[in-house]
């Protein structure tokens, strides 16, 4: 069987490598220069001074399933994931409280560490969009076709398995798709991300700040996750979800403005005036409507991601996994 992946994301890693312990063929394809997806790390530098990395994406994840914290566990005696023990507080009517859960984890020495560990020796063609999935160009012919953004096609696969965010999914998966209307009707919340660098590190008490009823709702210390460099100060600020639904397509600089005014109310310090400032916008962050089940089965054609189980990156791998295994 030659199976094609759509999406180098943890859930198309995870479809991939279950196949692969199955001896199956997999080709992923994936438009971005990089494995990861939405685990992911910027990074940034103002010259020889200073150089910071973000995580602008996934902060860290939690592990409750049995066999993802297998797979967790191992990425951890490999050195490429680490437990996160970060001071976590939130501020609720002014009043500070631990923010304690679920352990925290985080990829070592950053988010995409994890992913491209998971991505080793996989079969991947990166900076590839796709367009659409059509089937073979005969009448008999069951097979798959995939036609890509640059014009080119690949042809004769078995079987598909669709990781994209939902609204991405809809454009490129065939009509007669049979569970196309829970692609539609899961959304996603938009996210802005915004990135500081200072060029000392900083001195809050905490290490990652949730907010309500303010634009921006989490800031973490990005250098005060393990394996960081420590020498330089890195916030990641992440914009409230219905705000940011609301504001998605408002100019960046306002954007910006209202994060940055937020923020610097709550670190202490004018953050205008730090080295370096970045936003990144996240169309697809997190989970708005989502279908909650593992993946949506079509006749060898399976669609996964993180949204098909309510988000997160356990919820990725399990929905990958869940996709490779009705395909098997
Ligand atoms: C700002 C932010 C904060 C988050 N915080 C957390 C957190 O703290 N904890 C947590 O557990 N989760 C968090 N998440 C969610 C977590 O990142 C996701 O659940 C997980 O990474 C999703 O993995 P995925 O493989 O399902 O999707 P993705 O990572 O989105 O992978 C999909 C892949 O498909 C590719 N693709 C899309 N369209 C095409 C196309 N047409 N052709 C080819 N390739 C295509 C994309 O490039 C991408 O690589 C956060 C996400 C964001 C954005």
């Amino acid at each position: 069987m030659n199976v094609a992946i759509i999406g180098a994301g943890i859930s198309g890693l995870s479809a991939a490598r279950e196949l692969r312990s199955k001896d199956v063929n997999v080709k992923i394809f994936d438009k971005s220069r990089g494995v990861g997806g939405r685990m992911s790390t910027r990074y940034a530098s103002n010259g020889d001074a200073n150089h910071w990395e973000f995580d602008h994406g996934a902060q860290f994840f939690t592990v409750q399933d049995p066999a993802f914290k297998a797979e967790i566990d191992q990425a951890v005696k490999d050195g490429v994931v680490a437990p996160w023990d970060a001071r976590a507080v939130y501020l609720k009517s002014g009043e500070i409280y631990a923010d304690n859960g679920r352990d925290r984890f985080v990829g070592t020495p950053r988010m995409n560490s994890l992913p491209k560990y998971w991505a080793r020796d996989l079969n991947i063609e990166l900076g590839r969009r796709i367009q659409r999935v059509v089937k073979g160009q005969g009448n008999k012919d069951e097979s798959w076709t995939l036609e890509f953004e640059d014009g080119s096609i690949e042809a004769g696969f078995d079987a598909i398995i669709s990781t994209v965010p939902p609204a991405q999914a809809e454009l490129i998966l065939p009509k007669g798709f049979a569970k196309m209307p829970s692609v539609k009707a899961a959304e996603m919340h938009v996210c802005f991300c915004l990135m500081v660098g200072l060029s000392a590190p900083l001195n809050t008490d905490w290490d990652t700040l949730r907010v309500n009823d303010l634009p921006i709702n989490w800031i973490a210390v990005n250098s005060a996750k393990p394996g960081r460099k420590r020498d330089v100060g890195t916030l990641v600020i992440h914009s409230a979800p219905e705000w940011s639904d609301e504001h998605s397509e408002a100019d960046r600089d306002w954007v910006q403005r209202q994060m940055l005014q937020s923020a610097s109310a709550l670190v202490g310090m004018p953050l205008d005036q730090a080295p370096h400032i970045a936003l990144h916008r996240w169309l697809y962050s997190s989970s708005k409507a989502s279908p909650d089940v593992p993946c949506l089965r079509g006749d060898k054609i399976m669609v996964a991601g993180d949204w098909c189980l309510g988000g997160r990156v356990q919820g990725a791998w399990l929905s990958g996994r869940a996709a490779a295994r009705a395909l098997l």
